[in-house]
């Protein structure tokens, strides 16, 4: 019988095991800087960059995220005929993070998703019949990696709490499930239009482009947003971010959140209808309740 799970990677390129966790399992690992293998990981990589992190290392960096990308990422075909990812582009003519310095990892604080998790690595489950997804864990073990060898335990939940990648998760959820669904919906709906592919590549990944599209004339004639929604989204990246799987969602899925014009035109023609109606009733009854004129 089928496995009726789908269960992802976002990390497919690293070994891992094929148990899966939850968050209650132990783990023994540390890493610390003096470790005999200080700097193995970051010195050999291949780093799947989620939306978030992203955001997160262009704010941390000042950059524009088409410069961003430029500089530091490549794409990657992250699902089978359809839709790119994006990794970390090594240093020139070598495998290192561009990233990486003797001390350890330059943008620490803003280090990505798969940088936090190591070498934990996050398994997005879905289930056939349902659209929400669940989080399993697995454990990476390669044999450059001595931090297993450490003498501390913790659960999975502990080492998520003490890497913070909790908020991480949050903020890319709308993404993992966008890919969870693209994934298990194989052949229905087909190889995405180049059209939709590169939507989906600027609307996840290229956060400042897609701002200039949102404020062009063309989305402003297909799509109404609040004045206060729109405002925020030219200013907040993260919101911009957010927006954008929601587009996405919607242009690829049918999943309407963002009102069109065509809609807003119909909902207005709705409302004066039924105001007309109102007032037509009101004068109806107001008429049946006049008082009669007995003079
Ligand atoms: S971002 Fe930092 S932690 Fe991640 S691979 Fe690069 S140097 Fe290492
Ligand atoms: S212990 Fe593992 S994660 Fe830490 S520096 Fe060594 S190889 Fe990297």
């Amino acid at each position: 019988m089928a496995d009726p799970n789908i269960a992802e990677s976002p990390f497919p390129s690293i070994p891992v095991a094929p148990k899966m966790y939850d968050g209650s399992k132990n783990i023994s690992f540390r890493c610390y800087k003096g470790i005999s293998c200080w700097n193995a990981c970051c010195a050999n990589i291949d780093i799947t960059l989620t939306p978030y992190d992203i955001v997160r290392l262009k704010t941390r960096l000042e950059m524009e995220s088409g410069e961003f990308l430029r500089q530091y990422t490549e794409p990657y075909e992250l699902e089978k005929d359809g839709i790119a990812g994006v990794k970390f582009k090594p240093v020139e003519g070598g495998r290192a993070c561009q990233f990486m310095t003797p001390e350890g990892c330059s943008v620490y604080e803003d280090r990505p998703t798969s940088c936090r998790y190591y070498p934990v690595a996050l398994v997005s489950m879905r289930k056939q019949d349902e659209y929400t997804d669940s989080a399993a864990y697995a454990l990476v073990k390669e044999p450059h990696c001595k931090g297993h060898e450490e003498d501390r335990t913790l659960t999975i939940d502990a080492y998520r709490q003490e890497q913070g990648v909790a908020g991480y998760d949050e903020q890319d959820r709308g993404w993992r499930q966008l890919i969870l669904k693209k994934k298990s919906s194989g052949p229905t709906i087909g190889k995405p239009s180049l059209r939709s592919r590169q939507l989906f590549f600027i609307a996840c990944y290229d956060v400042d482009l897609f701002r200039q599209f949102v404020a062009s004339d063309g989305f402003q004639q297909s799509f109404v947003l609040e004045e206060t929604e729109f405002y925020q989204l030219m200013r907040d990246d993260v919101a911009m971010m957010q927006f954008g799987i929601r587009f996405i969602k919607q242009v690829m899925f049918g999943e309407m959140t963002i009102q069109t014009r065509e809609e807003a035109v119909k909902a207005r023609e709705a409302k004066v209808l039924a105001q007309q109606q109102a007032q037509i009733e009101r004068r109806n009854y107001d008429a049946a309740n006049e008082p009669a004129d007995l003079t």
